[in-house]
């Protein structure tokens, strides 16, 4: 039995989701594996090519088919993941933030603002970012200052002043997603605004140069005077904390998966390099030290591989513990396979270090998991919250 098919032994993975499974990888290997080191060298984000996975169902991988979407689970969510990040991290996990964005319209929205607003989200024709973080706060999400005051064109609008910082896509997305203030301080007074890119007084700051996920901009959202319409608002005033939060859930388990299939790249890269590259007469695989190396990080996969897949199936389930789950799986996930990454440059020695062996690319893509959608530090405050208490 080869490795994947021993995996989804393992997983019991039902004919639709080693069918799923089978087209993302067929997608990531034909359409973005060929392409990554160049999208990455000249910072291109490729929206054709991510515009493409609509076709696929992977706009709205678990959104209602009614608006278009797949009306998949987490699991096979996880599964498209891993297999497009095996291909480039960065381009599974713009459309990892696509989908969390879209899932928070398909949950919170009501349902004029469902069929209004997803369709064309689902479609890939328009693509969503999610705007929580600012220049002043970041994981203490709640002290968040952009403020939305309704009353402008008699109630029908909000208008938002403040900025949003790190925001994946911002300036190439359609669709933004905000939290923003529209009462008192604290969680309470968040509310969640879809605005669309063409509202007046909506503007992007210049591209931040960062280490890795090359291939997506990253930029500040600003709001000056914005205007959006007030029936953009999701869930009523005050929700927009709990939206907010909810949404991460999912998107931990996506990052995380992100991870896994980098990872797996990595290992896959390193077991090929080492049964070739020879040194003091023989293959390097005939080490015991490197062996031994290669070992731990097929282990440490693994482990990650059945923790994911585990923690996706309890998000499935709604289980009370899944919020638990999702930042344990995220946490060690993204911790365990950045230092796979990391080891796999390692066996590749100086190659590891150019750009044209990939694998320098795959450490500096995994590198970002460990920070965003909450850091790895918050994930343990939530996992020690539910152990321990407040
Ligand atoms: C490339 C990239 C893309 C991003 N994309 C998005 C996006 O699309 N949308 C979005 O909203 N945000 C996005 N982010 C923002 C990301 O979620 C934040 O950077 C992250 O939440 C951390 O916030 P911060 O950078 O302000 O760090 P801070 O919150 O200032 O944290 C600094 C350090 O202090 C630690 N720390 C803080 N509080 C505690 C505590 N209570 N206990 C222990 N340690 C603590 C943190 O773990 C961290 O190590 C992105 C970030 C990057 C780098």
């Amino acid at each position: 039995m080869d490795a994947v098919a021993e995996r989804e032994n393992q997983f019991d993975l039902n004919a639709d989701q080693r069918a799923i499974k089978e087209m993302a990888d067929a997608f990531a290997a034909d359409r973005v594996a060929p392409h990554a080191l160049e999208w990455d060298r000249e910072r291109r984000f490729p929206d054709d090519v991510i515009r493409e996975t609509g076709q696929l169902g992977f706009g709205g991988i678990y959104i209602g088919d009614d608006v278009g979407g797949s009306a998949l689970g987490r699991m096979e969510a996880v599964l498209i993941f891993e297999a497009l990040a095996a291909a480039c991290p960065a381009f599974s996990s713009f459309i990892s933030i696509h989908n969390m964005a879209a899932w928070m319209i398909d949950k919170f929205g009501d349902e004029t603002q469902r069929q209004r607003l997803l369709p064309p989200i689902t479609a890939m024709e328009q693509l969503a970012s999610y705007c929580l973080t600012e220049p002043g706060s970041g994981s203490d999400a709640a002290a968040l200052k952009t403020k939305a005051v309704r009353g402008a064109g008699n109630g029908a609008d909000y208008t938002l002043n403040g900025a949003k910082q790190f925001i994946s896509g911002a300036g190439s997305s359609d669709v933004y997603v905000v939290m923003a203030r529209t009462g008192e301080d604290g969680p309470k007074g968040i509310s969640t605004l879809v605005v669309p890119k063409d509202a007046p007084g909506l503007s992007f700051g210049p591209l931040e140069n960062k280490m890795g996920w090359h291939m997506q901009p990253t930029r500040q959202v600003i709001f000056e005077d914005c205007k959006v319409p007030a029936e953009n608002l999701l869930s009523g005033e005050g929700a927009g904390f709990r939206i907010a939060m909810a949404g991460l859930d999912g998107g931990r388990l996506n990052i995380a998966a992100c991870s896994l299939g980098g990872a797996q790249a990595a290992l896959t890269k390193a077991l090929a390099y080492a049964a070739d590259r020879k040194a003091f007469g023989q293959t390097i695989d005939r080490f015991q030290a490197l062996q031994f190396k290669l070992a731990d990080m097929e282990t440490d996969l693994q482990a990650s591989r059945i923790f994911l897949y585990a923690a996706a199936s309890r998000l499935d389930r709604k289980t009370p513990d899944a919020s638990k789950w999702s930042a344990m799986a995220k946490r060690f996930v993204t911790d365990a396979c950045f230092d796979i990454a990391n080891d796999a440059l390692q066996v590749h020695g100086g190659y590891g270090y150019l750009h044209d062996y990939g694998m320098e690319k795959l450490v500096r893509d995994l590198r970002v998991h460990q920070i965003l959608e909450g850091t790895n530090e918050i994930m343990r405050v939530i996992i020690a919250r539910h152990l321990v208490g407040r």
